[in-house]
């Protein structure tokens, strides 16, 4: 046997929900499952989204033999422009994925120099030393495949986001017999979705929203708008289907919802007739109950067309009186908060706001418990490597795996970063990557450190303070009284008071001349307005010399 071993290397995904990244590394060879991003917490302001840490890679670029992504979500594409931009390898993708993935790339302008081969599920992929089996699964976006991976080490199933529905939207279950045939040849390694591993049961079928959606339509007596992710191609059918019954037209509010849908229509993954679908411009001149608007910004996210919308900040368009919002979507963990503040937005604006809790307007995309005991029952591997989660979800899909009989030791729950090796079918733990969050930051990459966020954090928690002082150049003596500014610095009790006290505290500091004035007034003054108020704006010094 070769001493060469398998070595799997998650460079996203485990920990964590979003920004999935998976390298499977035999010898100098290399195979990327997916490149996601994240959508970053509230409290990191100011960030458009966090990619995988793939620094690992940086002096392996000619290892990569090829780029496989599973489906066309944001939480497995949404990286690739920046892996491809430092990395150039061929990509592999099923049509729909592939298009959605040539809208990203064609945007940085990297389309013509990367190699995108095209997949069907059925279909196999020689690619280094992997042999890549593409088979199909259910999710909420169609054209999506988990992989049957097998390398010199062995067989490995890597299952991307999937469940078993029965009455997928695409008409497409879940490819049960490949799941099978490969069980057969012996599986090394199951790598498997924990997103709702704190599930019981089933998760419910696309289908269950038809009715749901239907009840809206039938009720609703001014315009509707429903808010989704714009890369869930299956909700904008279902919307389109339902549309199309109540006599209303549909409009895509929003380039990324519109690229895709066009894309999805192009590729015969979306089908909407042609005199259903009209500009958002057309749509605003039609009479409220003919129309349907369909737009991003589930998430709360302040600056999404959602967010403007709560607010009264949007440009095209305000929420009416009358207007029905429905939010097709689950807050990704750590957003609860400002979805609800923005649905509490809409009420107050006079729409009328449909959401999960109140009716199925939503249905996950993921497995749920029991579905993850059939796939490890279909599958029967060896090893098991929960992925996609959090580390309350990947420890939870461990028991479930456990409950289906794999043995303990058998079972590794890992995070971001712990490499795990497979050399004469044993499995064993490897080295600890160190990793982090990247920050994107508009067009940045990366240079949003960890000082930044901070900064943006304090002031945004706590506003800024900000001191100018007038010098006499000859005295070096103050010629002024401090000139104290604050934004956002919110206290309870005396501002004046407050602001009499730092003054005076101010002067007595420069008074005493012990003080180099921008480098030391700053944490002085920081520690004195804390101790005050227990708040911690940012400050600034500035002088001014006369
Ligand atoms: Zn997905
Ligand atoms: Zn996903």
């Amino acid at each position: 046997m070769s001493d060469k071993k398998l070595r799997i290397i998650p460079l996203g995904g485990l920990g964590e929900v979003g920004k999935n990244m998976m390298a499977y590394e035999y010898g100098e060879n290399i195979l990327i499952v997916d490149t996601g991003l994240m959508f970053p917490e509230n409290d990191m302001l100011g960030i458009d989204y966090i990619i995988p840490d793939f620094h690992y890679l940086d002096d392996k670029a000619s290892w990569v033999r090829g780029v496989v992504i599973t489906h066309g979500h944001e939480d497995h594409t949404g990286a690739i422009y920046h892996l491809l931009e430092k990395i150039n390898a061929p990509v592999y993708a099923t049509r729909l994925t592939r298009g959605l993935v040539e809208l990203k790339l064609s945007r940085g302008g990297l389309l013509d120099k990367i190699k995108l081969h095209t997949v069907q599920a059925g279909e196999m992929a020689n690619i280094g030393p992997f042999q890549v089996e593409f088979f199909h699964v259910c999710h909420s976006i169609p054209d999506g495949v988990g992989l049957g991976i097998t390398t010199p080490a062995g067989l490995v199933i890597h299952s991307g986001d999937y469940k078993f529905d029965h009455t997928p939207v695409d008409g497409w279950p879940t490819d049960y017999a490949k799941l099978a045939e490969l069980a057969k040849r012996g599986v090394l390694a199951l790598l498997a979705d924990s997103t709702n591993a704190d599930r019981p049961g089933w998760t419910p079928s696309e289908r269950v929203i038809d009715p749901a959606f239907d009840e809206v339509f039938r009720s609703a007596k001014g315009r509707i708008i429903i808010a989704s992710f714009a890369s869930l191609i299956s909700r904008m059918q279902q919307v389109g289907n339902v549309a199309a019954r109540y006599n209303r037209k549909m409009a895509f509010v929003g380039t990324s919802m519109q690229d895709n849908a066009k894309m999805a229509r192009k590729l015969g993954y979306l089908d909407l007739p042609d005199d259903l679908v009209i500009p958002v411009e057309q749509a605003l001149n039609l009479k409220d109950r003919e129309v349907v608007l369909m737009s991003t910004g589930t998430q709360g996210e302040p600056t999404s067309i959602m967010g403007r919308l709560s607010t009264g900040t949007n440009r095209q368009f305000d929420i009416a009186q009358g207007d029905t919002v429905v939010l097709s979507s689950h807050p990704i963990p750590g957003n609860e908060e400002s979805v609800y503040r923005t649905i509490n937005r809409l009420f107050r604006r006079g729409a009328s706001v449909i959401y999960e809790n109140i009716a199925p307007v939503h249905v996950s995309g993921h497995a749920s418990q029991e579905e993850m005991k059939l796939l490890l029952h279909l599958v029967r591997p060896k090893y098991f490597i929960p992925i996609h989660g959090e580390l309350r979800h990947l420890k939870q899909h461990a028991n479930i795996a456990r409950q289906v009989g794999i043995l303990d030791e058998n079972i590794a729950v890992i995070e971001n970063g712990q490499v795990v090796e497979f050399k004469d079918g044993e499995m064993s733990l490897g080295e600890r990557l160190p990793g982090g969050y990247i920050f994107v930051d508009g067009a940045g990459v990366g240079d949003v450190g960890p000082t930044v966020m901070r900064e943006r954090e304090a002031l945004a928690r706590d506003g800024f303070v900000l001191v100018n002082l007038t010098i006499d150049s000859k005295t070096k003596r103050l010629r002024e009284d401090p000139e104290i500014i604050t934004r956002g610095f919110t206290y309870t009790g005396n501002g004046d008071d407050l602001m009499d006290a730092t003054r005076k505290m101010v002067k007595d500091v420069i008074k005493r001349g012990d003080v180099d004035l921008e480098a030391d007034l700053e944490p002085t003054i920081k520690s004195f307005l804390y101790n005050k108020t227990r708040r911690r704006p940012m400050i600034f010094v500035t002088t001014s010399l006369h």
